[in-house]
């Protein structure tokens, strides 16, 4: 028995499953999880000390690799002043006006330490601004797992939806209607039935939780235009795609405003940041100010907004994007090609930094589309890449991600492996 399979049988006798995030566990494709010790650049190392090439980047935040030099600067310069106060400091103003400066939707950003604690926040605050109770969200969007989120569509298109999770009472999913991706009669159809109680619509413009399925300009238009119409808050939920799948994040690719962002992942480049924004007069009415409540102990932590910081003062520099964007296309194009080449039924695509790889003939449109991947081509490509030392995403529903330092030669490193693990596929 290897390290890592020791070591998973160890996690799983004090840790649920074993890890501290399900995804992490391998459910999905089987087999043991790699238990990594160090990462630098492009790559991570396991407890074997086996080198993989990283392709989640710790599920999006290190667009600049691994232990940028300057990002673990800013990290230790921060902890010899101190690892928190619980009071006010000067680098919360100058992530707050950077964050202003990138994304010009918000007028006012509140840091939280999670994504999840974003999207809850962001809702209490869309009902408490509006009056109103009920949310809509998109079949295979993920904001986190807060209560009213964690919903699976009801047994009709326009009913509302059920927990998906145990310990959800139906109670506080009642007011969640769950819709089709990428459909915008359905969503015109919800407004003109529950229109003058719709506190908010919220959404993955560029969804990277089922896989990545980029949402249609007119299904994003069609959002803008309804929420303005009755009244709805707009919530763009860029977790993932913020400073990711462009520097202003997926609405600047879509050219949509919309009235409260979320952000994460990149946002704090490593450590716990995230943050909700938008609207002046609606962020407003989060305490102090209004009746909204929010709260964090370790919000706006000295270190992890150091670290987040310093990472959005790198991600400025000129032709970034531009490159990650190519770097990103390089991997995608390449796999598409060698899985052409060896006759295997697959799809790529991606938006700067970010991508999707579907057994798939085309690219998805929606959730239902991702569901009809080939997991079992899949599982054997996965794990015929692990084993040339390439960390894809262990389930056809992730996404993956390219950083800064995956160069041409880590890129044609990764399509080396992927000839051999096609190769396998094919003969399934
Ligand atoms: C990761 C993610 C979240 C949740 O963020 P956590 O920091 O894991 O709580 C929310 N929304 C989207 C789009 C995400 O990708």
């Amino acid at each position: 028995m290897d390290i890592n399979d020791s070591l998973f049988e160890r996690a799983r006798q004090s840790i649920p499953g074993g890890v501290n995030s399900p995804v992490r566990a391998f459910g999905s494709v089987g087999g043991s999880p790699r238990f990594m010790k160090k990462a630098q650049g492009p790559y991570m190392w396991d407890e074997e000390d086996k080198r993989y090439i990283d392709y989640i980047g710790s599920w999006g935040p290190m667009i600049l690799g691994h232990n940028h030099p300057e990002v673990i600067r800013a990290v230790h310069e921060a902890v010899d002043m101190g690892l928190t106060f619980g009071c006010a400091t000067q680098r919360e103003i100058l992530i707050a006006e950077e964050i202003k400066k990138i994304i010009p939707s918000i007028e006012e950003v509140r840091l939280v330490s999670s994504g999840t604690e974003a999207g809850m926040s962001a809702i209490r605050l869309a009902r408490g601004f509006t009056g109103r109770n009920k949310i809509i969200k998109f079949e295979g969007c993920y904001h986190g797992h807060s209560d009213s989120l964690l919903v699976k569509a009801g047994s009709g298109m326009l009913t509302f939806g059920n927990p998906s999770s145990a310990g959800v009472p139906a109670g506080v999913t009642e007011h969640t209607l769950v819709l089709e991706y990428n459909n915008p009669a359905q969503l015109e159809d919800a407004f003109k039935r529950y229109g003058d109680d719709i506190a908010c619509v919220i959404v993955e413009a560029v969804a990277g939780n089922m896989n990545m399925v980029p949402g249609k300009p007119e299904f994003i238009q069609a959002m803008r235009d309804l929420c303005t119409q009755y009244g709805a808050l707009l919530i763009v939920d860029e977790v993932m795609t913020g400073f990711r799948v462009a520097l202003g994040g997926a609405q600047s690719l879509y050219h949509v405003t919309p009235d409260i962002t979320m952000f994460g992942k990149v946002i704090g480049g490593g450590m716990p940041v995230a943050a909700f924004g938008g609207r002046r007069d609606v962020m407003e009415k989060i305490a102090p100010c209004g009746p909204v409540y929010q709260a964090g102990t370790l919000s706006g932590n000295p270190v992890a907004v150091a670290c987040g910081l310093a990472t959005l003062k790198l991600i400025q520099e000129p032709g970034f994007y531009d490159r990650l964007a190519s770097q990103t296309k390089r991997l995608t194009d390449g796999l598409q090609q060698i899985a052409n080449d060896a006759g295997v039924a697959f799809s790529a695509q991606s938006a700067g930094g970010m991508f999707g790889l579907y057994f798939l003939d085309k690219c998805p449109e929606g959730f239902s589309d991702v569901m009809k991947s080939d997991t079992k081509r899949f599982n054997v490509f996965f794990h015929s890449m692990l084993e040339e030392g390439t960390y894809f995403a262990p389930s056809v529903f992730e996404a993956g991600f390219v950083s800064i330092a995956h160069t041409d030669e880590v890129i044609d490193e990764t399509l080396k492996a992927a000839k051999v693990a096609f190769e396998k596929v094919s003969q399934l």
